[in-house]
């Protein structure tokens, strides 16, 4: 079944899907042991959590099912990729009307690669003043990171890899398969 729509959906005009990395059972299993943990880490507490999109939707959608807490559900957009390359620039959307002050804050992301994103979000939420805010990311890439920055839950750390699925996309295709995949683009490397 798995590889059956990996290999519809495997290509695209400047690249393809090399190789399954999480598929969906394993993605499954983690996201459930990541809620448990959250659940219990916030026990007695009912936390916002921020979905960052468009990555972080599916992610998000399965772990705050995972999460047995009153919880509150926001969203905020950013924009940080064109193709595989980052631009080095962030773009945010919706967070001005976010009312988490006073809040313990779950901010919820896809991926974190070189942290980019997360930095300039971080701020834009702590500017808010939530009573606590953690980050819980669903891929962490194993690289020296050009900003660290403290992830509090990680589901998986990565190879230095692109990858597609499961929220993450190459120029908006490829987020609703169900697993997590290595996109090759083509190019003289390939
Ligand atoms: P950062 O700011 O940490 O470099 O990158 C964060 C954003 O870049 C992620 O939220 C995601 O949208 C995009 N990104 C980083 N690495 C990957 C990847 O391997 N695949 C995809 N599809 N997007 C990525
Ligand atoms: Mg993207």
């Amino acid at each position: 079944m798995t590889e059956t729509r990996t290999d519809n959906r495997s290509r695209h005009e400047s690249g393809r899907i090399t190789r399954v990395l999480l598929d969906e059972e394993r993605l499954h299993a983690r996201v459930r042991e990541l809620g448990a943990e959250i659940a219990r880490d916030y026990a007695g507490r009912d936390p916002v959590v921020v979905c960052l999109l468009k990555g972080g939707i599916y992610f998000t959608v399965d772990l705050t099912r995972a999460i047995d807490l009153p919880v509150t559900l926001e969203f905020v957009r950013a924009r940080s990729y064109v193709g595989t390359d980052s631009t080095g620039r962030v773009e945010l959307a919706w967070i001005d009307g976010l009312d988490i002050a006073g809040r313990h804050v779950l901010l919820v992301e896809d991926i974190v690669d070189t942290g980019l994103t997360l930095i300039e979000i971080w701020h834009a939420l702590e500017a808010r003043s939530p009573a606590s805010l953690a980050l819980c990311a669903l891929l962490y890439k194993e690289k020296l990171l050009a900003h660290p920055f403290p992830i509090r839950y990680i589901g998986f750390a990565i190879e230095d890899v692109f990858v597609v699925g499961y929220g993450l996309d190459y120029d908006e295709r490829f987020r609703n398969l169900p697993h997590i995949a290595v996109f090759q683009p083509d190019g003289p490397s390939a």
